[in-house]
Order: C-alpha cells, then sequence, then structure tokens
C-alpha cells in the first residue's frame, strides 16, 4: 500500500481546490492534490479554443487578485476575457438604459479597472492546472474514507485506488456534494430554492457594450453578462447567423462592442423546465420578451442547460486538522455572481493565516493543522460568507416570483419605493460599489 506524506492534502481539483493548491504551495506547504480523474489536472484541462464553455464567472476584483498572486491571471487566454464596465440593474422585465428605476454602477465611479471580469470555467481550470508548482504533487483517485492518527499528529485521506496521503491539514475542495465534508460527519444547513437557473449563451444584434445586465420581476431573475467576441467559435454560431442573415440580417458589427452574452435565469422548477424543452427558438423569445429590444434581436447559441439552486452552508467549515473551502463550505443562489468569489476569499484567507504564522514560526516542523490556526480561518471567513448568504437569500426572497406568504401589492409597492431610493442615493451606491470591488 502506498502512503504519501505531505504538509497539507488538497481534495478536489475545481477552481477552488486548484487555487488552493497553487496558493497553499507558494506559501511554502509541501501539498497533494487529490483530483477524481478522468486524467490528471495537468493534463486535463486544455487551452480553451473552441465554442464557450457553458459554465462562467463573474469574477470579482479581489479574485482576479488571487489569481495574479498565484501567476494564473497571466496564464488566461486574454481573448476569452470579458471585462465589465457597467451593471445596469432593473427592479422588472422590459426596463432599458435609462430608465428611472435603473441602478446602474460603473466601474468608472468606482475607480476600478473593471467590476468584474466574466471568465469560462475552462478557461480558468486551463490557466490554474498550468500555474500549479511543479512540487505539487498529484494524484489522480477519488476520496474513500478518511482516518486520523491516534496521536492527533496527522490526519489520513483513503483513496480509492488503494493509496493513502497522511497529512497535517486535509483541505475539502470537492464541491456541493463533497465526500470530505460527508466522511468527516460536518453537518450542514439549509435546502433546495424554489428555483433553478437555466444558462445559455446568446449572440445578440447590438453590442453588449461590456455590460452586465439584470431584471428581477415575476419571470425570476435573469441576467446577461458579456462575453469576448472573439471566443465566439465559427462553427457554432454559423447557424445563428445563418438563420439571422436569411432573415431580418441584423447581426451586423456594431463598435467595438462584443455581440454574445451569457443567461443565468432563475426561476420555478416548472417554468424553467418548460422554457428548456421548449427549444432554443422559443428561449430566445422568452429572453427578449424580458430584455426588450435593449440588445436588438437575440439568439440562443449552443445547448441551454439547467442546474437546481440551493442555499447550503456548513456553520463551522473547520474540524480536526480539516478545512472545507468552495462549495464544500457554502452554496448560494447564483443572482450575486458570488458562489466562487467566496469560495476563492476562503482560499485567500487560508493561504494568508497559514502562510503568516508559517513566515514568523523560528523553528523547524511547522504544523499547518494545529487548531490555533485553523479557528483563526474559521472567525475570518465566518463573516463574509454569512453576509453573502444573507444577501442573496435577501434578493432572491424580495424580488423573485410570489414566494409562499410574501409581497402583496402594498409590499410590493414599498419594495419598490426602496429600490428607487437606492438606485438614486448616492452614498448607498458607492458603498456597494466599494464592497463589489473590495475597496477600502
Ligand atoms: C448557474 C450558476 C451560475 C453561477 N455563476 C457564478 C458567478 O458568476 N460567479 C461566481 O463567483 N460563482 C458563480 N456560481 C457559483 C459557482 O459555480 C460555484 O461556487 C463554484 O463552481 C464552486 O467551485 P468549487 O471548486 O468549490 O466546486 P466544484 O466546481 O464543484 O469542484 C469540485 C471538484 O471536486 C471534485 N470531486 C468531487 N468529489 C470528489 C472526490 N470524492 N474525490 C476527489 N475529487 C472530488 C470534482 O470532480 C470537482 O472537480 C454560479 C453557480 C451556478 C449554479
Amino acid at each position: 500500500m502506498t502512503q504519501i506524506r505531505t504538509d497539507i492534502a488538497v481534495v478536489g481539483a475545481g477552481v477552488a481546490g486548484l487555487a488552493a493548491a497553487c496558493a497553499l504551495s507558494g506559501a511554502g506547504f509541501k501539498v497533494v492534490l487529490v483530483h477524481r480523474g478522468p486524467a490528471p489536472v495537468r493534463d486535463a484541462y486544455k487551452v480553451p479554443d473552441g465554442p464557450f464553455d457553458r459554465r462562467v464567472y463573474a469574477i470579482s476584483p479581489e479574485s482576479a487578485g488571487l489569481l495574479a498572486d498565484v501567476g494564473a491571471w497571466d496564464a488566461l487566454a486574454a481573448g476569452r476575457l470579458a471585462p465589465v464596465y457597467d451593471m445596469r440593474v432593473y427592479p422588472r422585465a422590459g426596463l432599458g438604459v435609462g430608465d428611472a428605476d435603473e441602478l446602474h454602477l460603473s466601474a468608472w465611479e468606482a475607480h476600478a479597472d473593471a467590476l468584474a471580469w466574466i471568465i469560462e470555467q475552462d478557461n480558468l481550470q486551463h490557466a490554474l492546472s498550468v500555474s500549479l508548482p511543479k512540487k505539487v504533487r498529484e494524484v489522480t483517485a477519488g476520496l474513500d474514507g478518511i482516518d486520523w492518527t491516534d496521536d492527533g499528529r496527522a490526519v489520513i485521506a483513503r483513496l480509492d485506488d488503494g493509496s493513502r496521503v497522511r497529512a497535517s491539514l486535509l483541505v475539502g475542495a470537492d464541491g456541493a456534494s463533497s465526500a470530505v465534508r460527508a466522511h468527516a460527519g460536518m453537518p450542514r444547513v439549509g435546502g433546495t430554492y424554489d428555483h433553478h437557473a437555466i444558462v445559455a449563451h446568446l449572440r445578440t444584434a447590438r453590442g453588449h457594450r461590456d455590460t452586465a445586465w439584470q431584471w428581477f420581476g415575476e419571470h425570476g431573475v435573469l441576467a446577461l453578462l458579456p462575453l469576448a467576441d472573439s471566443a465566439l467559435d465559427a462553427a457554432h454560431t454559423a447557424g445563428a447567423f445563418a438563420a439571422v442573415a436569411g432573415g431580418a440580417g441584423s447581426f451586423v458589427s456594431e463598435g467595438t462592442h462584443g455581440r454574445a452574452v451569457s443567461l443565468v435565469w432563475s426561476t420555478g422548477p416548472d417554468r424553467a423546465g418548460a422554457l428548456l424543452a421548449d427549444g432554443a427558438e422559443a428561449l430566445s423569445r422568452s429572453v427578449q420578451a424580458v430584455v426588450g429590444d435593449l440588445l436588438g434581436e437575440m439568439r440562443v447559441i449552443g445547448e441551454p442547460a439547467a442546474f437546481p439552486l440551493a442555499r447550503r452552508w456548513v456553520p463551522d467549515p473547520v474540524a480536526e486538522r480539516l478545512v472545507l473551502v468552495g462549495d464544500a463550505a457554502h452554496q448560494m443562489h447564483p443572482l450575486a455572481g458570488q458562489g466562487l468569489n467566496v469560495g476563492l476569499g476562503d482560499v485567500g484567507d487560508l493561504a494568508a493565516v497559514l502562510g503568516e504564522a508559517r513566515a514568523s514560526f523560528a523553528g523547524s516542523g511547522f504544523d499547518p493543522g494545529q487548531p490555533l490556526l485553523l479557528r483563526r480561518y474559521r472567525r475570518r471567513r465566518a463573516e463574509p460568507v454569512a453576509a453573502m448568504l444573507t444577501v442573496t437569500d435577501g434578493l432572491k426572497a424580495l424580488f423573485g416570483p410570489r414566494a409562499a406568504g410574501v409581497p402583496g401589492l402594498p409590499l410590493r409597492l414599498l419594495r419598490d419605493a426602496g429600490w428607487r431610493a437606492f438606485a438614486r442615493q448616492g452614498l448607498l451606491r458607492r458603498q456597494v460599489l466599494r464592497y463589489t470591488t473590495r475597496q477600502p
């Protein structure tokens, strides 16, 4: 039986796990990355050169900073990055630029390079996999169980290929169905939302103006994120072009702004099912009915999909010689586009807590799994995780389709009045901007 010894074992090579392996290795720890495969991550993630990945993320400036720190930012396929310079949010379908109820946030106002960057998942995973320091050892296997040594000095990950990894600290970055969490018996609370998210990409006749758009209302929450035009794959857009060229011929270039957007439409499960079942043409028309003519004619490209949504979190993401990061620790509604950003916040704080302690430790044999440090990590993460869960949940409850016991007409009027005040109030908006861009 093979037994590998290391300081830290990271289980899971999604974005959070890859980032954790890079950051913890960069902080001076010996790291083993356990990845379920099928191939080692250094081979599994390729430079994206095909159609858009269905999964795209709005990456915050703070997350971009972490990616830069581990060397992954410069490894991203730059032509597939779309900056978000503006966010325009509306309390009802059909509203558009300049409407009195528009909430407009701009990078210019925030003195930031961008409010966020829209990046495909495969682009992120590839950039992180090539940034993995050579000294990070990869093991391609799944997790079968966890044991703790009798002397309390180590945790042992039992893998399904029969091997074992003995570490001072185990980091569970294995997503919402985390096996690490299950094997460690860490309780999770929360539940599913009455929402599924439809994700799809659309070609638009007008440029998106590097803007992220969002409409709340009876239809649910519909967001459009700008995509980089250069990622458009000729093969998979040819159909859309031909179809339109034969019709209105309206897909013409508009300045330098991209003309592809990523849709995240959160709505009730029945409606989501019907929207998917009716096919791409009908979905395009339904999106258009909410968005109006703002971006001109819109056509779905590629295959749409739906994801059930949940709000679940582990009240204590720390156990003996073990921490959880990313979706293993918390899942939230995607309406604020923050789930992965909060996960990368976990990674940044974990690497900072352990790295700072290690740097000020004089002797040899520093122990990254000592309870004091794990408690420090828990304290640092408690507030940002709770705040984001509360914000996303509150917005969903206030603006979602009529949930049981929520808004009758008076409450909706109050909500709309509050929205208007917020949208126009400079100080509040600036605070949101500061939070979004994490500026002091
Ligand atoms: C529709 C939608 C839109 C979203 N948009 C955004 C957005 O714009 N911005 C944002 O910040 N967030 C967004 N999110 C949230 C984001 O998708 C998640 O927070 C993020 O994907 C979680 O990453 P992770 O690395 O923690 O987990 P995962 O991506 O789930 O990765 C977990 C990894 O662990 C591996 N694994 C699992 N079990 C084992 C095992 N037993 N052994 C070994 N490996 C294992 C898996 O194979 C996988 O590689 C969105 C979510 C949804 C549903």
